[in-house]
């Protein structure tokens, strides 16, 4: 190996790495979207469907305001 070899490789080394650290924080950032998916509730009164944060178990409906559980699929 030449010596302006290894001084490319030594260059573009860390531009490999910052490029599958990017790479490694947006796959983690894309899997982060899925797994913080919203409760879905179904009103039993007028059937509507909406989602409302995940850390709630009760939401009101959006339409009548009746108080449902969340909705399992
Ligand atoms: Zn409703």
């Amino acid at each position: 190996m030449t010596p302006d070899k290894l001084i490319l490789l030594l260059a573009i080394f860390p531009l490999v790495m910052l490029l599958w650290m990017g790479w490694q924080s947006q796959r983690q950032a894309r899997f982060g979207q899925l797994n913080t998916r919203d409760h879905v509730f179904r009103c039993a009164r007028c059937e509507s469907v909406y989602t409302d944060d995940e850390d709630v178990d009760r939401s009101g409906c959006p339409k009548c305001g009746m108080s449902n559980e969340e909705y399992e699929f």
